[in-house]
């Protein structure tokens, strides 16, 4: 299939790339490189543009006759959403519907959203169903609530087929330790505790070991990002006119603060220093998937559940690429 990704320079939109290469898929990534980086793209597959140039995007999915689009493309920062919503509205919102808009124009009616357990905001319980509330508590998690409203709207006005994949936490690298996670800021847990191991930071940070969870630090349930990459795949298999896929990944697992501390330790060999400072505004305690509607859907599950075998993937990246992709110039 000829398959446009947008935000494909960026972590969990390069590893799908990935996939969908290795798959023989005529894959075409449309990146800013505002946070993505050229070095995550295959040669040749880059087209660098942005989301609100409509006319660009309406060119492009003509001339590489696309079929379907996987939409990673958008602003990432909780804590900034809150500080600057202007960047995220503008962005994640409109930056959609110009992608939409294009789509239209151009005949394309199949797409893959990066969408976020952030959307049900604090969960009534956990494990988290498709079915529970969704109500965010931050600008971040508003602007994808939103995109999976136009994204119902046009399916049924257009006769479009979607999938709102909700991710979890993703986290670790590709197996061949090629392609990994490089933000910067980075203020993710497993990058921020293995830059310590790297000694590039002198400690990590416990946001919060008083909260009602068994060792008092946040759970969260963390998923390999080349699960995430297969879920992509697998739905944009199963879109057709009409099809509405609204499904979280994760791994039904939850994992504590001082459990991924403490895998980190175990597998770098490094003491890992910690220190203790009150939760982080807006953090829920807990968050993990029930995945199970996924699995009847696309008859896919998470091959990662451990959080071991994931700190080990993504520690494979970071002690090859210490500085990210900046270390291949
Ligand atoms: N966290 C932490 N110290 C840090 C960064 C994160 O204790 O320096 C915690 C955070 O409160 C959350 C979990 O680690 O419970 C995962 O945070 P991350 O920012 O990786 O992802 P989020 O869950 O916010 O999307």
């Amino acid at each position: 299939m000829n398959v446009l990704v947008t935000g494909g320079a960026g972590y969990v939109g390069s590893h799908a790339v990935k996939l969908l290469a290795r798959e023989g898929h005529d894959v075409w990534v449309y990146d800013n490189l505002v946070y993505g980086h050229r070095a995550a793209v295959p040669a040749g597959r880059l087209i660098e543009g942005d989301l609100l140039d409509r006319d660009k995007l309406e060119g492009l999915l003509r001339e590489k006759k696309i079929e379907a689009v996987m939409h990673f493309a958008a602003y990432a920062y909780v804590g900034e959403s809150v500080t600057d919503p202007a960047k995220y509205y503008g962005n994640n919102i409109l930056g959609t519907l110009s992608l939409m808009e294009a789509m239209r124009a151009a005949s394309v009616s199949k797409i893959v959203f990066s969408s976020t357990c952030a959307t049900y905001g604090e969960p009534d319980s956990v494990p988290i169903r498709e079915t529970q509330a969704q109500r965010p508590i931050n600008p971040y998690g508003f602007t994808k609530l939103v995109i999976e409203h136009a994204l119902a709207d046009y399916t049924r006005a257009y006769g479009w087929g979607y999938a709102a994949l909700r991710y979890f936490n993703a986290a670790g690298a590709s197996a061949d330790g090629d392609i990994g996670e490089d933000h910067d800021p980075e203020t993710h847990l497993i990058p921020l505790v293995l830059d310590v191991a790297l000694g590039r930071r002198e400690m990590v940070t416990i946001f919060g070991d008083k909260l009602p969870t068994p060792d008092g630090t946040c759970i969260r349930d963390y998923i390999h990002v080349d699960d995430l990459a297969t879920a992509h795949l697998a739905a944009l298999n199963k879109l057709g006119q009409g099809t509405e896929l609204k499904l979280n990944l994760g791994t039904g697992r939850g994992t504590s603060v001082k459990e991924v501390i403490e895998a980190c330790r175990k597998v770098t060999g490094h003491p890992i220093p910690a220190d203790i400072a009150g939760p982080r505004a807006g953090d829920p305690p807990a968050l993990v998937a029930d995945p199970s509607a996924a699995l009847q859907a696309l008859g896919w599950k998470a091959k990662f559940v451990e959080i071991t075998p994931i700190v080990e993937s993504a520690w494979k990246w970071h002690k090859a690429h210490p500085k990210g992709y900046d270390d291949r110039g």
